[in-house]
């Protein structure tokens, strides 16, 4: 290793994430949400659609259906298909993105759609398909738990019939403390994360996936707080539908 490469990863490793008394570089305290904003209906086009801010992320959700299957031999004849698109768009992160599905998003869109399978009554529209796009235009880590919050928020906004909304949240380990909904400098600086989606009106773990390294111990803590989280933001998704609807009706937010 040349002398310059050592500086480099000297330096690396200084990335401060929190300061002496365990706040955060953005102001946040370890179990402190992000800033959440959720609007429902915000496209025109699509039957359910969301817009939601989360921090530094900035994503769409738009659901489609249930509609006709295409191609015809895709079509189910017991039950609805559900299918979910996840993609980052090239100029939503600092170095541009290449622009189309990549390993990730096949990924994020499988797990994604698993997750919204799971919830979605899809025997009450045989031979259709529900299509979920979620398009993040700004990403800053947690993009998956915003996008399948706000396809939660576009499903509703779309009528289709779900067992309950999904909530979603990631907790992690920065400087060897469990911390919740970390930003990208504190997942790639950091020691772990995991990303947690449930289902708050019974608490069901619809995804659950980890990157790193925690203990048994930590492992429960960090579900617990993300799992305490869901159920703050499953709060702001029905505030925003019932805005949508108030609103609609002409009534008062
Ligand atoms: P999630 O967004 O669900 O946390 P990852 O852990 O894979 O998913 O990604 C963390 C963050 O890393 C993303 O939100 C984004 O800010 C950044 N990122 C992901 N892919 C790329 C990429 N190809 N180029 C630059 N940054 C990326």
């Amino acid at each position: 290793m040349s002398k310059e490469d050592d500086i480099v990863s000297t330096e690396e490793k200084t990335v401060r994430l929190l300061d002496d008394n365990l706040k955060r570089m953005d102001g946040r305290k370890l179990d402190e949400l992000g800033d959440i904003r959720i609007e429902a209906g915000a496209l025109g086009r699509a039957d359910g659609s969301c817009y939601l801010e989360w921090r530094g992320n900035k994503v769409y959700a738009a659901v489609y259906g249930p509609r006709e299957v295409h191609p015809r031999h895709l079509q189910d004849p017991t039950r609805g298909i559900l299918r979910c698109r996840y993609n980052m768009a090239a100029f939503s992160v600092g170095d541009r993105k290449r622009p189309g599905p990549d390993r990730r998003s096949v990924e994020l869109s499988k797990v994604m759609g698993e997750a919204i399978g799971s919830v979605v009554f899809t025997r009450q529209f045989p031979r259709t398909s529900v299509d979920v796009f979620v398009e993040v235009v700004q990403a800053d880590a947690g993009t998956r738990c915003a996008g399948l919050t706000a396809a939660s928020v576009a499903l509703a906004d779309a009528g289709i019939p779900m067992r309950g909304l999904i909530a979603s949240c990631a907790a992690g380990k920065i400087e060897g403390h469990i911390a919740l909904d970390l930003r990208n400098e504190e997942d790639n600086f950091g020691d772990a994360d995991l990303p947690v989606a449930i289902m708050p009106r019974t608490d069901e773990i619809l995804l659950l996936q980890m990157d790193g390294h925690l203990t048994e111990e930590e492992f429960f803590q960090a579900l617990d707080m993300a799992m305490k989280a869901c159920h703050e933001i499953e709060q702001i998704e029905k505030q925003a539908l019932l805005k949508k609807y108030k609103e609609a009706l002409g009534g008062e937010e």
